[in-house]
């Protein structure tokens, strides 16, 4: 499409740039000769170069990834800009493909993620979305200035290796609860239901879009008292400063479907909200399949429960 969009345009602006003025000469013939070589020129030019401002969308939409409608980019995610893009700041353009929004792609090798360094992370080998990385940066600089060291301890996850997590609770690999989930719970729609207190369903997790972290623990009461206590309370007071915001809060008193209350966990909206509004455009049931149990997400309504059971502050 891209390929199509380009030529299209070098032509008419080949075109335009080598139109000969007739008042001006007086042999025809020659002129046209003349003319039509540059014509070649510039189309030959215009084709191999591009007019390459035409591949960076110009939609303000584009830019203003914090609120309002999903952006509308022209071009498909397959020839979105890459590292180096070329308008600063914006290196998340929609539409996202189905893959992106479901997690099965390798951060590895997209150009929108960045690896984390090892100064912010206790991981090693993991990656988030370029903005959501920086703003993170910023944000654990200003911390550390008030005696605060946050740690990355999960950032982006596949659709893989949430899949490896739901299916070891599903199997009774891990016990939830409590649980041996595959002996004491045989009702699938129950097992899910207790694997979705804390673990998505791989296909509608947050970690899949690179815009979600989990910082210093994954255990609420660690926030309760002491150095976490400390540090949940910098973060309720300064994280959206930086774009980050608390999405599974608690229940039932700011929302009343959804994961249970998850202290650890926070959302950079700048890129997370377009994103989720994208999922919702694009993701059906029917595209959450691959897993054990993934029968279960139409019948629990998982895209209305958990995907949407969030902060209200942290929806589109
Ligand atoms: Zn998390």
């Amino acid at each position: 499409m891209n390929v199509k969009k380009s030529y299209g345009y070098s032509w008419s602006a080949g075109r335009k740039v080598s139109e000969p003025d007739g008042k001006s000469v007086r042999k025809p013939g020659i002129v046209i000769l003349i003319a039509a070589a540059m014509v070649c020129i510039a189309v030959i030019s215009f084709a191999a170069f591009g007019p390459l401002a035409e591949n960076t969308p110009q939609n303000p939409q584009d830019v203003s990834a914090n609120s309002g409608p999903a952006p509308q980019s022209p071009l498909p995610s397959a020839i979105q800009p890459v590292a180096g893009n070329p308008l600063p700041g914006v290196s998340t353009q929609a539409p996202y493909s189905k893959d992106e929004l479901l997690g099965k792609i390798n951060p590895k090798s997209h150009p929108a993620f960045a690896a984390i360094a090892p100064e912010y992370t206790s991981k090693t080998g993991i990656y988030l979305r370029q903005e959501t990385y920086d703003a993170f940066i910023n944000m654990s600089a200003a911390a550390k200035k008030d005696g605060v060291n946050l740690v990355i301890i999960s950032a982006f996850r596949s659709f893989y290796d949430q899949k490896a997590i739901w299916e070891q609770k599903w199997n009774g690999g891990k016990t939830v609860a409590g649980k041996n989930l595959a002996k004491e719970v045989p009702d699938f729609a129950e097992r899910a239901k207790y694997i979705l207190l804390y673990s998505s369903m791989p296909g509608t997790s947050r970690h899949h879009w690179g815009t979600d972290i989990d910082l210093n623990s994954l255990e609420n009461s660690y926030f309760a008292s002491g150095n976490g206590k400390k540090i949940y309370d910098w973060l309720s007071k300064h994280a959206a400063e930086y774009g980050f915001y608390q999405p599974y809060t608690p229940k039932p008193a700011t929302r009343t479907v959804g994961y249970e209350e998850e202290k650890w966990h926070w959302s950079y909206l700048p890129a997370a909200k377009p994103m989720m509004q994208a999922y919702l455009q694009t993701i059906a049931y029917s595209d959450i399949d691959g897993f054990l149990g993934c029968e279960t997400a139409a019948k629990l309504q998982v895209i209305e429960n958990y995907v949407k059971g969030i902060n209200p502050a942290c929806i589109p």
